[in-house]
C-alpha cells in the first residue's frame, strides 16, 4: 500500500501543507538525481512524466561526461530521458519541510521503452526472472557509514584533512557513546520510519565514528529503495545537524572499512518460504541450498556491482571482517558469505562482499543473477567452512582490485546472459574509467613518498 496516495498529496497541495514536490531518479552511482517540483505542477501535470539529460546515467561521481558509452556521448547530442513517477513510492520527507518525494523509472524519450542500463530497471529485470522461476526475493541491506564532528561543506574547504570522528573510540554497540550522538542519530530513525521506511535500529559499529542503521527486509525493489532513501536521508540529516556523514568505503587505511552486508531469502508465490526446510540441514531447503551455490560459485564475477570503486577494495584487508574469501560458514562473520537463522523460518544468506559504497539496486540484480544459476543449473552447495575463513589457503579469492573484478566482469557470460550485453559493456565503462582517472592521478601517497627519497 502506498505510504501518501496522489489524492492525499492533491489535499495536502490543496491545504498548503506540501508545497515541493522531489522528483528523483536513480543514478549509477545509487544517487538521487532530479528536480524539486512546485508541488501545485506536479499534482497538475508532472504526476505524468518529466525529462532530465540522459547524461546523467553515464557520469562518474564528479558529473564528468566520460567517452566510450553505447547509449549516450557529445556524438549523440547527450539528448533527453522521461523520468516517469512511481506514485507507490510517493512518501513525506519530514525532515525537510513541506517536501515529498517520489522516485521515477527512466524511459526512453522515442521508444517509451523502459532504459536497460537503468538502476531500477536492471534490477527489475531480475525481479522478473526469478518470478518466472515462482519466487520473490525479500532483502535487507545493512548501511555503516561514519560521522564526523564537522560539516560536509567545511570538511571539504579543508582539503578532506580535517576529519575528525564524532566518538573518540570504538563506539560497537556502545550506549553512553551512541547517546551522544542522538542528536543525529534519533531523527534519523524517526524521520526515516515516519517516510514509511521501515527502520528497525541503529547502532554504534566497530570503530571511532562508525554507525549501522537496519532496515527491516522487504522485496527486493522496496529495499533498494529503502537503502537509497535512507542513504541521502543520512546525509542530509547529518548536514542539518552541521555534521557530515561518509558512506566511502575505506576513509582511513588505519580504520575499518564500511560495510552493506545483504541478506537474502526467496518466497514462494503464496507467500510461504522457500529457503527453510525443518528436515534440511541447518533448516536449509534445496532451493535455498542451490541459489546460494550460485551466489557463491559467480560472486567473482559480479564483484564490481558489489565494490565498484578503487577505494571499495581497500576494505578487503584480512582481520578487519570484510571478507577476502567466497566461501559459505555458519554465523562466522570473516567468511564472504555467513547462514543467519540456521534451523529457524528466518534462515537466510547474508553477502558480506560489498562495501557501503555499493549501488543496492545493481548489488541486489547481481545477488539474485547468481542465485538463479544457481537454481537453474542445480548447483551444490559445498561444506561450510569453520575457524578463521581469512587462513582457508585454498577457498577462491574475491577480485583484489577494481582492474581484475573488471576483467572478471567482462568475461562473465552468466551476467551477459542475465542482464544483458549493453548493461553490462555499460557497467564495464563505468569501471574503466574509474580506474582511468584514478590512474591519471598523481596522489599524496605518491609524493610524501618519493618527492626526496626517490
Ligand atoms: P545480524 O545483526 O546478526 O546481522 P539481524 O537480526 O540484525 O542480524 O538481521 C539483519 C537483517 O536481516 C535485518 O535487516 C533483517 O530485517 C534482515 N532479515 C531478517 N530475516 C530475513 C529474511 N528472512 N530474509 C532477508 N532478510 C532478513
Amino acid at each position: 500500500m502506498a505510504i501518501l496516495t496522489f489524492e492525499t498529496l492533491t489535499e495536502q497541495v490543496a491545504a498548503g501543507t506540501v508545497d515541493t514536490v522531489l522528483v528523483c531518479l536513480v543514478d549509477m552511482q545509487g544517487r538521487l538525481m532530479g528536480k524539486r517540483f512546485h508541488a501545485a505542477n506536479f499534482v497538475e501535470s508532472a504526476w505524468e512524466e518529466t525529462h532530465c539529460c540522459d547524461y546523467l546515467l553515464a557520469t562518474d561521481l564528479e558529473m564528468a561526461t566520460p567517452e566510450g558509452y553505447a547509449a549516450t556521448s557529445w556524438e549523440k547530442g547527450y539528448g533527453d530521458y522521461v523520468m516517469k513517477p512511481d506514485l507507490a513510492t510517493l512518501r513525506p520527507l519530514p525532515w525537510l519541510e513541506g517536501t515529498v518525494m517520489v522516485l521515477c523509472d527512466i524511459i526512453d524519450h522515442h521508444t517509451h521503452a523502459p532504459v536497460p542500463h537503468s538502476p531500477r530497471a536492471v534490477l527489475k529485470r531480475q525481479i522478473a526472472r526469478l518470478a518466472d522461476l515462482g519466487f520473490t526475493a525479500k532483502m535487507a541491506t545493512e548501511l555503516e557509514f561514519f560521522l564526523f564532528e564537522n560539516s560536509l561543506d567545511d570538511i571539504r574547504k579543508s582539503g578532506f584533512r580535517d576529519l575528525t570522528p564524532i566518538s573518540g573510540y570504538n563506539e560497537d554497540y556502545h550506549i553512553l557513546q551512541t547517546t551522544k550522538e542522538e542528536g543525529v542519530m534519533r531523527p534519523i530513525r524517526n524521520h526515516l520510519h515516519a517516510a514509511g521506511i521501515p527502520v528497525e535500529n541503529s547502532k554504534g559499529e566497530a570503530e571511532t565514528g562508525q554507525e549501522e542503521l537496519n532496515i527491516r527486509y522487504a522485496d527486493a525493489l522496496a529495499c533498494a529503495d529503502h537503502h537509497t532513501i535512507a542513504k541521502h536521508a543520512v546525509k542530509e540529516i547529518a548536514w542539518q545537524q552541521g555534521r557530515a556523514a561518509s558512506f566511502l568505503a575505506k576513509w582511513h587505511h588505519d580504520k575499518v572499512g564500511s560495510s552493506s552486508h545483504i541478506h537474502q531469502s526467496l518466497w514462494h508465490e503464496d507467500g510461504t518460504g522457500a529457503f527453510y526446510d525443518p528436515g534440511g540441514e541447518h533448516g536449509m531447503s534445496a532451493t535455498m541450498r542451490r541459489y546460494c551455490a550460485g551466489l557463491i560459485r559467480y560472486a567473482p564475477e559480479v564483484t564490481v556491482f558489489l565494490a565498484p570503486y578503487i577505494n571499495s577494495y581497500k576494505r578487503f584487508a584480512a582481520g578487519t571482517f570484510a571478507p577476502t574469501k567466497t566461501i559459505w560458514s555458519i554465523d562466522n562473520r570473516t567468511a564472504g558469505f555467513r547462514l543467519c537463522g540456521a534451523g529457524t523460518g528466518g534462515v537466510r544468506m547474508e553477502c558480506r562482499i560489498g562495501g557501503s559504497d555499493l549501488n543496492p539496486y545493481l548489488a541486489l540484480a547481481a545477488q539474485i543473477a547468481c542465485g538463479i544459476e544457481g537454481l537453474k543449473q542445480e548447483l551444490t552447495l559445498g561444506e561450510p567452512l569453520r575457524g578463521d575463513v581469512y587462513k582457508a589457503g585454498d577457498a577462491p579469492d574475491i577480485p583484489r582490485s577494481l582492474r581484475a573484478a573488471t576483467e572478471t566482469l567482462r568475461g562473465s557470460t552468466m551476467l551477459r546472459e542475465a542482464m544483458g550485453e549493453d548493461v553490462i559493456d555499460h557497467y564495464i565503462r563505468a569501471a574503466e574509467w574509474e580506474q582511468e582517472e584514478f590512474d591519471r592521478v598523481v596522489t599524496d601517497y605518491e609524493i610524501a613518498r618519493g618527492f626526496e627519497r626517490a
